[in-house]
């Protein structure tokens, strides 16, 4: 089944697009339809003509995503660039678009006197994707400022949902309907005139430290277990640098796979299953991921 697309959505929905231009480990099939809308109504207008049985995929800047390499079928909708709005709403109260890149928060409430949101510097990702991850770096958490939500579903209907309509846990975010996806939020700080760019240079420093920033990855593959971290156990059951293809385990954060160019989805997932059940063998732990995996094998 082909998904039709009405010709005024033409020239912003493109077929076959490369998911490997959108993540940021640089592997993916492709899209059957990506949708880039042009504003909120845009999008709506969008979903209004998408029959119910055509999956429909969101995505921020792909940085929490492994797409397989026979691609995604139906729709992905890329917000970023698109809901974007970032204002103050009140003292300290801020709204935050979907499509708005974390780094940019930490920036803006900088400016704004406001924290603590220097966390949102170490998070390669948008609002959006913040959200459905409940996203979080140095001791701060996403959902910790959340006070109400924006939405929409399949249908192009757009709710305002309490941060209370959400089960939020350590990186796991349960909503509340099937098929309803974060238009914005509204998120609360304290007033914190003492924090500048040079506190969040300081911690981005401290990360490059530790972790392989710049190269191509997904930032921690596997969520960490409890009183435990995945990186120390992976580490430990020497899979440092073990390699499928052109991806291997990084040399500097064993939690983290880097695809050093070359490598395919596949190789990928199998490095992923590989370090489950080699530090399930060696530790009786059992990892689980903290990318999400979609679409089909080629
Ligand atoms: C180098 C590096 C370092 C990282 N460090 C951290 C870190 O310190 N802490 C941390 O938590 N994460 C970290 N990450 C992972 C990643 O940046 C976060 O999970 C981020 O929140 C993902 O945002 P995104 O916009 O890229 O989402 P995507 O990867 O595009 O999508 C991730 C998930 O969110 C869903 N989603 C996206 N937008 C929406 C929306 N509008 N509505 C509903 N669902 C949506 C997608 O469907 C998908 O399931 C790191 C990644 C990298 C590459």
């Amino acid at each position: 089944m082909t998904v039709a697309i009405a010709p005024e959505f033409g020239p912003r929905a493109r077929r076959n697009e490369p998911m490997s231009r959108h993540t940021s480990w640089h592997v993916g099939g492709p899209a059957e339809v990506f949708f880039n809308p042009r504003d909120r109504s845009d999008l709506a207008a969008f979903l209004r003509t998408m029959p119910n049985d055509v999956p429909i995929h969101f995505v921020g800047l792909g940085s929490n995503l492994l797409v397989r390499d026979g691609g995604l079928p139906g729709v992905v909708i890329s917000t970023h660039g698109t809901l974007d709005k970032l204002e103050r709403l009140s003292q300290t109260v801020v709204y935050a678009g979907a499509g708005v890149a974390c780094a940019r928060v930490a920036k803006q409430c900088i400016k704004w006197g406001l924290g603590p949101a220097e966390f949102f510097a170490g998070i390669p990702g948008t609002v959006g994707g913040a959200l459905a991850m409940n996203a979080g770096a140095f001791g701060g958490e996403t959902w910790r400022h959340v006070t109400e939500v924006e939405t929409i579903d399949r249908h192009g209907r757009e709710r305002t949902r309490p941060a209370s309509d959400y089960k939020v846990g350590y990186r796991h975010v349960e909503s509340p309907a099937k098929d309803e996806w974060f238009l914005g939020a509204r998120l609360t700080f304290e007033q914190k005139p003492g924090a500048n760019e040079a506190d969040v240079r300081a911690l981005l420093t401290k990360r490059k430290e530790s972790q392989p920033i710049g190269e191509w990855s997904c930032g921690s593959v596997f969520t960490n277990p409890p009183k435990d971290h995945a990186a120390r156990l992976i580490e430990t059951a020497s899979l440092k640098g073990f390699r499928i293809g052109d991806a291997s385990v990084s040399e500097k954060h064993a939690n983290f796979i880097i695809n050093h160019g070359e490598a395919r989805a596949a190789d990928i997932e199998q490095l992923i299953e590989h370090v489950q059940a080699t530090v399930e063998r060696v530790h009786g732990v059992r990892l689980h991921p903290e990318v999400r995996i979609l679409g089909t094998p080629s």
